[in-house]
């Protein structure tokens, strides 16, 4: 279980984690949400005990960051963004290398490193120089590194950032495995990420709490929630009409898709009957029509609505 309370820091004069309050319980998959320069990095290194906090406290299992730092930093792997390595180093080199950092030795050491090997599929290039492998394969290696002293919790900044969509799979399915048996943090820009391996997810803005919940508990605020679509050809020509409909708060072709009519509900009206209705009615061929669980981009969007841009 990670507990931070109250956690703050400042840059300067520029409060960079404000008042943070957040639980991580056991087996929970966290997404870390926020935009750019909200706090999160921040946050994620003064867990991982890389960076003191200014006030506020943070237990993991128990201990206290501040008091007990290298026994919650055993318990803590952590992949910072961008996964930096020494690029000259080979991989078994720079495995060696950390494990040394971290003070591990005699068969364990060698036993883990030959675990992370295998687990991170990362036998071929075990003797590359770390500089001349894939993205994919650059970022294998900072799980792997992450993972060496078998940490109860794994905290991962961005950790499929700048990879291409078939390296985030494989990226994703390794968390998810990996997931099964820690606790994990994940920040991320990418909400489809949240929706496929996050239980739950925190939103920070400007270094505050602006959202907590399960991924489906923040989709029922959006605007979203219970929204119709409706798949169809020449969608703007119907907008009128079912504009027209009870219930119907706005009509629009969606952003998405633009195939898509999106029909906006009234809170608390129920619009597939009706719409349904409509279709019969005037003859309207469709592809599709569904009604939304909500969409967490919408969510990020409102929560995060009096975010000013600002550098870094
Ligand atoms: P991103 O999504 O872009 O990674 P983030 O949410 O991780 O952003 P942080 O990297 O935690 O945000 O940065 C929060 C704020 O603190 C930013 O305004 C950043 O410029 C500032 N900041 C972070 N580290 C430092 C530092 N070492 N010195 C000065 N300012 C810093």
């Amino acid at each position: 279980m990670i507990e931070v309370k109250n956690l703050c820091k400042s840059f300067g004069d520029h409060r960079a984690v404000d008042d943070l309050s957040f639980v991580v319980r056991p087996g929970e998959v966290l997404g870390f949400l926020g935009p750019n320069g909200a706090g999160k990095t921040t946050t994620m290194r003064m867990i991982a005990g890389f960076i003191e906090a200014d006030s506020g406290q943070i237990q993991v299992m128990g201990k206290d960051v501040a008091v007990e730092p290298m026994a919650t930093k055993t318990m803590i792997g952590y992949l910072p963004e961008g996964a930096p390595a020494y690029g000259e180093m080979s991989v078994i080199k720079f495995l060696e290398f950390i494990a040394d950092v971290r003070g591990l030795d005699g068969q364990y050491r060698q036993d883990r490193i030959d675990a992370v090997i295998a687990r991170l599929q990362l036998q071929a290039v075990s003797q590359q120089r770390i500089e001349t492998l894939s993205k994919g394969f650059k970022r294998r290696v900072g799980l792997a590194q992450a993972l060496l002293h078998d940490p109860k919790i794994l905290i991962l900044d961005e950790p499929t950032d700048g990879l291409d969509p078939n390296q985030k799979f494989e990226v994703r399915n390794l968390i998810r495995e990996i997931a099964a048996e820690k606790i994990v943090i994940i920040s991320t820009h990418i909400l489809e990420e949240v929706d496929a391996l996050c239980q739950r997810l925190i939103i920070v803005s400007q270094g505050q709490l602006v959202a907590d919940g399960t991924p489906a508990e923040l989709k029922l605020t959006s605007k979203y929630h219970k929204a119709v679509e409706i798949e169809v050809a020449e969608p703007s020509s119907y907008i009128e009409l079912f504009a027209a409909c009870n219930g119907v708060a706005a009509v629009h072709v969606s952003e998405d898709n633009a195939q898509t009519l999106v029909l906006e509900p009234e809170a608390g009206a129920e619009l597939l009957a009706p719409v349904q209705e409509i279709l019969a009615a005037n003859e309207i061929k469709v592809q599709a029509v569904s009604v939304s669980g909500g969409r967490l981009d919408d969510v990020f969007r409102r929560v995060t609505a009096a975010e000013q841009p600002r550098n870094g």
